[in-house]
């Protein structure tokens, strides 16, 4: 498993916003957009292309287009929805899947309520979006779901991550893993209640209202 916390000064002045408790849902939204097209830039290093030959004013040449299979989106239900404009602007080709994975708030556990995936991900690059990455669970279960059906390397953008939750998906897969973790932020800590500190509160709620 890899790690990659991005560094750029307009991610964290994004994120700065995005975590102020006076940004309403509005704006939060728009600025998680933002920020996952940023992060979908990175996130994107290593996205599977093949050569083409283009024909310019000029003379012909050889470019690169996305190869098939074509990469799939995974929102993880609700809060990765707020993600999904903001990644799909940046690959406007890739398929879409949903995953619904729910937290039980008292065990912190994490279980699955709806998939609409491919059952067949073999040979797939697969982003996850998941806006937190706190206690892992979630992650952890949305990671093994893929990989049993095949996925061949898994790419996760959340805007913030725990180092608790790092700390379990890398117990979980180990160095070995075609999975790779990219954040806007690697924050302090989990609180008592399974909460990011400092963090930006419950995103679902931030992006959504609560319900
Ligand atoms: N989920 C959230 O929405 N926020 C946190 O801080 C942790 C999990």
């Amino acid at each position: 498993m890899r790690l990659h916390v991005a560094d750029h000064p307009l991610i964290a002045h994004k994120l700065t916003a995005l975590r102020d408790e006076r940004t309403d849902s509005p704006t939060f939204r728009r600025l998680a957009d933002e920020l996952v097209t940023l992060l979908a830039y990175e996130a994107t290093r290593d996205v599977r292309t093949e050569a083409v030959e283009v024909v310019t004013p000029v003379c012909a040449t050889t470019g690169v287009r996305l190869s098939s299979p074509k990469p799939l989106v995974v929102p993880i239900l609700r809060a990765g929805l707020g993600m999904l404009d903001g990644m799909v602007r940046l690959l406007p080709t890739a398929e879409v899947g949903f995953l619904g994975m729910i937290r039980d708030e008292e065990t912190l556990l994490a279980s699955t309520y709806a998939n609409r995936l491919p059952e067949d991900l073999s040979g797939r690059q697969v982003y996850v979006l998941d806006p937190m990455l706190a206690t892992g669970g979630t992650l952890v279960a949305a990671f093994e779901f893929l990989f049993e059906r095949g996925a061949d390397e898994i790419t996760a953008i959340c805007l913030l991550a725990a180092p608790e939750g790092v700390q379990v998906v890398r117990e979980r897969f180990g160095d070995e893993a075609n999975l790779t973790i990219v954040t806007g932020s690697l924050d302090e800590r989990l609180n008592e209640s399974g909460y990011i500190v400092p963090g930006l509160g419950d995103a679902g709620d931030r992006l959504y209202g609560v319900v």
